[in-house]
């Protein structure tokens, strides 16, 4: 379920708040920095550290909401 930053940001697109442990901010923290590919690591690395032995659970996870986010027009 997204978590209070994600109903802050449904609510207000400029809404800046994501917290780490919902995948779906994590998801939306990525897709903030494309096309800056540098930015969009750094994320992905701060997001690595932060759920350290969780990550290989958690990337895929990510990585299909961001799927999941480019087919639905912004
Ligand atoms: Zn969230």
């Amino acid at each position: 379920m997204p978590c209070q930053a994600c109903a802050s940001f449904t609510a207000n697109r400029a809404s800046g708040a994501y917290s780490l442990r919902c995948l779906h901010c994590c998801a939306r923290l990525i897709k903030s920095a494309r096309p800056l590919r540098r930015l969009q690591e750094g994320h992905i690395a701060a997001l690595k550290r932060f759920h350290g032995a969780a990550w290989p659970d958690v990337w895929p996870e990510i990585q299909r909401l961001l799927k999941e986010a480019s087919t639905t027009p912004d």
